[in-house]
């Protein structure tokens, strides 16, 4: 089992696109096991982005993900990590394959909808930037027909 880190982005909060984009990921099958909404501070972003800090568009990109609150999410699954990727698609929204979110929902490199942890290693490092331990959640799933096989 892995857990991996999504935010939805500002972009995202400001489309009315957060119902659409957390039901991707759950009808996927993935377990969510912790969400909050979040203001960015510049400081915490310059940590999230620092892969990016030598390039031109570093400060417009961290100013784009604190326009408004995010909403930071915990999945858990098999392979989490790769499954996350696939389904959220090419960076840029516009080569993004249709049926991934990108692909479906973004026309912009910069407003991509979603982030998504790119290793195991990553997203070890970036669930502790975003929650702690007791903000994530382990309990048991049940299947449909459990969850009224007791009527
Ligand atoms: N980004 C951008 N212009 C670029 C490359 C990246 O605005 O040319 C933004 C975009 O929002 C992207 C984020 O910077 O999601 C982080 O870039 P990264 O290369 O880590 O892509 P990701 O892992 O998000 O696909």
């Amino acid at each position: 089992m892995e857990r991996t880190l999504v935010i939805l982005k500002p972009c995202t909060i400001q489309r009315g696109l957060i119902g659409e984009i957390i039901a991707r990921f759950e009808k996927k099958g993935l377990i969510l096991e912790g969400m909050k909404m979040t203001w960015l501070t510049d400081e915490i972003l310059s940590e999230h982005y620092a892969h990016l800090k030598e390039r031109s568009f570093f400060q417009r990109v961290k100013d784009a993900m604190a326009v408004c609150p995010v909403i930071v999410c915990c999945w858990k699954g098999v392979d989490a990590v790769n499954v996350v990727r696939t389904l959220a698609g090419a960076t840029n929204g516009r080569n993004a394959a249709p049926g991934t979110i990108r692909g479906d929902y973004s026309m912009s490199v910069q407003e991509n909808i979603v982030h998504a942890s790119d290793s195991q290693e990553t997203a070890a490092i970036e669930l502790k930037r975003f929650f702690s331990e007791d903000e994530l959640f382990n309990y048991e799933t049940k299947n449909l027909l459990s969850l009224y096989a007791n009527d």
